[in-house]
């Protein structure tokens, strides 16, 4: 990462990624920019430089956040009309430590609302373009972090992944991104959409800088009662003999490239002496049925606040309290929004807990044995992050069924809380990156980035 010095300040470089974010506007990358509090501290930095003072290991940096981090610049919207309005009345823990390392944001990046989707669709802002194809969607929900990043705008970008928003979209646009361990980085300050499994992480161009970026954010908050204890910086390099792939995903429901770009990574790796284990995980197959139903379960707990009165927007020309309530959720919310609400108030209601939450549930504790049993078997697993390349857009965004499959590969993980890295795995013949997904067992994440750097080799 290119940090500030006395040559290159750090002004120069917040103003370059401001160009280039005015150059690449019509992707619709930004839901806000901050040119002036860049520019401000900028020059702070720069000051303290010249005066020979200490800097931070981010010093200067500029990097952009997902619309659902709290900070005071800019209203949060997470992409939705209900929250326009609202001022940040705190910085989002993560935030925070980037910051206090010198990092700059320049500003907030476009999502699905509330980062329910897989594209960046449903944002109430429209959808960002992809990187590689502008007719093709950006991926989601943190599709706006993943192009920032892609097109050089930043030098690193923040996300959320819920269920793979931050390892598809990367996957989409050919770049790093990083769904840590469950409670590794705090989601103190970041508004919440499944709060069993929302993760932070982040998006970069090398896994150098995602390694750094851990080192900085990753940690307990007393603020977040789960996050973990700093295992993150304590993390030994274990010994990496065996890769896993999981024999159900090599199916035709993929895409031939990424079957064929899979295989080549596993032909490498064999060729430098690992050993290939093939995986029977026969529950997976249940987790996108199961996720579907756990997560709108917490959606729909979690979206409740938004009543009108306490955040952003508010319907006027309500008759009594109850009008209130219901005109501003309808004409806040997006359809995917009031769709998971739907589908969680429905999965809780007494006559139907048992059948669906309740054994939602169990299936996830027999994924999270079934992720248990697979690591005595192997040290990491290699899989497809999804079942296709970056799809045009409108393509899904009419049928809900056909965008949560988008997913089927990458929820799992959420469900068992263990940490998922996207790599870049090349190309597909039309010139869209293919990604790949390297799993790990839970607290691995140091290992993981250290030997994704033996599978960009490979
Ligand atoms: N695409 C998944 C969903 O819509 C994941 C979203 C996310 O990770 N935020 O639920």
């Amino acid at each position: 990462m290119k940090t500030a010095n006395k040559t290159v300040t750090a002004t120069r470089l917040v103003q370059d990624a401001l160009d280039k974010a005015h150059e690449f506007e019509d992707y619709n990358i930004f839901t806000f920019l901050d040119e002036k509090g860049a520019l401000e501290k900028a020059a702070e930095i720069d000051a303290k430089i010249a005066a020979g003072e200490k800097v931070g290991r981010l010093a200067g940096v500029p990097f952009a956040i997902k619309d659902n981090f709290l900070a005071p610049f800019g209203d949060t919207t997470a992409s939705a009309h209900i929250l326009q309005g609202f001022p940040s009345p705190i910085t989002a823990t993560a935030v925070a430590k980037l910051e206090a390392e010198g990092a700059i944001p320049i500003g907030r990046t476009n999502l699905d609302a509330f980062a329910h989707g897989s594209s960046t669709e449903n944002s109430y802002f429209g959808p960002t373009l992809n990187s590689h194809d502008r007719e093709r969607v950006a991926g989601g929900s943190s599709g706006g972090s993943a192009v920032a990043v892609a097109l050089n705008i930043v030098e690193f970008a923040t996300g959320t992944d819920t269920g793979g928003s931050i390892r598809q979209p990367a996957s989409f646009n050919g770049v790093y991104g990083l769904k840590p361990t469950y409670g590794c980085i705090s989601r103190y300050g970041v508004v919440a959409m499944a709060s069993s499994t929302d993760c932070i992480g982040f998006f970069t161009k090398t896994p150098d800088d995602m390694d750094l970026l851990m080192e900085i954010a990753s940690g307990k908050d007393s603020k977040d009662l789960t996050t973990l204890d700093d295992y993150y910086n304590n993390n030994k390099i274990a010994n990496v003999n065996k890769i896993g792939v999981i024999k159900d995903f090599d199916n035709d429901s993929v895409d031939p490239e990424i079957r064929e770009a899979l295989k080549n990574k596993c032909e490498a790796l064999k060729s430098k002496g690992y050993e290939i284990v093939e995986l029977e995980m026969p529950a997976l197959k249940y987790a996108l049925a199961a996720y579907y139903i756990i997560v709108p379960a917490e959606i729909a707990s979690n979206l409740s606040r938004y009543d009108g009165v306490r955040y952003g927007f508010r319907s006027e020309n309500s008759k009594g309290l109850n009008e209130l309530y219901a005109n501003t959720r309808d004409e806040g919310f997006m359809p995917e929004n009031k769709r998971r609400i739907m589908i969680g108030n429905f999965v809780l209601s007494s006559g139907f807990y048992d059948a669906y939450f309740l054994k939602a549930a169990k299936v996830r504790t027999l994924i999270i044995k079934e992720y248990a049993a697979a690591f005595l078997k192997c040290d990491f697993i290699l899989t497809p992050v999804a079942p296709n390349p970056a799809f045009k857009l409108g393509e899904k965004v009419n049928d809900p069924v056909a965008m949560y499959l988008e997913d089927m590969m990458s929820v799992s993980l959420n469900l068992a809380g263990v940490p998922g890295l996207a790599i870049p795995a090349g190309e597909t013949k039309n010139g869209l990156p293919i990604g790949l997904q390297l799993v790990g067992p839970r607290r691995s994440d140091k290992a993981l980035i250290e030997f994704s750097k033996v599978l960009e080799e490979a």
